[in-house]
């Protein structure tokens, strides 16, 4: 499949317009669910194991496969799609995405693409060659409109506090995890049930001094929990200040 960022397009602030409209009327439906390479965010993984109702170890095992691209510095997760000549994502169906309202980021944004952490906000177009709607849909849509129709801002929020972890200059200085720092990243990023286990077991108040609001805070809100596993794995792995240590 062709994809490409189009460079003709000028870049997009929050408040300029763009023509695209996506409906289940067009012949290219669906056809962007499948073979494609659907990095997942730690965010994207919580919601759907949570949508599957199955623990994010079993999720992990059964729809993603991990790569170790030694250009990142740490481990990323693909979504695996289906292994038969469709190639297909495997949650979508004849009507559509089947975790639609839990789909991950990069499926929401599309067509926009932030262009790295300008301020302000500022986006590409991204063109895939088979996708029919552009030019369509209302063309007074602003970016921000477009954005809050697809509910980024908690995505968003939820990876600025992991990009914390994956734009910190160890690994922009291509420093690579390995061993126990990478079991570290591995666990805090990808599998919250087990880091929430960790939590639960008090494994990890014998290091750390967790006030009981945050423990209850923690365990009983997800999001909480992977904001708090965001703070452990830059206390451990880069050694900030970012939990008090027994
Ligand atoms: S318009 Fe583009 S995004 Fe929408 S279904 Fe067609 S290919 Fe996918
Ligand atoms: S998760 Fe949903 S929107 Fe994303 S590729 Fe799969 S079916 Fe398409």
């Amino acid at each position: 499949m062709i994809e490409t960022t189009d460079t003709s397009a000028k870049i997009l602030g929050l408040d300029d317009t763009f023509s695209f409209g996506c409906d289940s009327g067009l012949t290219c439906f669906n056809k962007c669910c499948r073979d494609i390479n659907l990095f997942l965010t730690p965010y994207d993984i919580l919601r759907m194991k949570r949508r599957l109702r199955i623990p994010s170890g079993e999720f992990l095992k059964t729809y993603t496969f991990p790569l170790f691209p030694e250009e990142i510095g740490h481990p990323v997760i693909l979504l695996k799609m289906m292994p038969d000549e469709t190639k297909n994502c495997p949650f979508v169906s004849e009507q559509g995405c089947l975790i639609y309202d839990d789909r991950p980021w990069s499926c929401r944004s599309f067509p926009l693409e932030p262009v790295a952490d300008t301020l302000p906000p500022a986006f590409g177009i991204v063109k895939r060659d088979f996708c029919l709607g552009f030019g369509k849909g209302r063309t007074s849509r602003t970016v921000r409109k477009w954005r809050d129709t697809q509910n980024v801002a908690l995505y968003e929020e939820m990876n600025g506090e992991w990009k914390k972890i994956t734009h910190h200059e160890d690994f922009t200085s291509k420093n690579f995890l390995d061993g126990y720092f990478r079991d570290i990243f591995f666990l805090g990023s990808y599998n919250i049930d087990e880091f929430r286990n960790l939590v639960t077991s008090g494994e990890l108040q014998k290091y750390f001094d967790i006030g009981n609001s945050v423990l209850k805070r923690i365990k009983s809100n997800e999001t909480e929990l992977l904001r708090f596993a965001c703070r452990w794995m830059r206390c451990v792995i880069f050694g900030e200040d970012t939990l008090k240590r027994r």
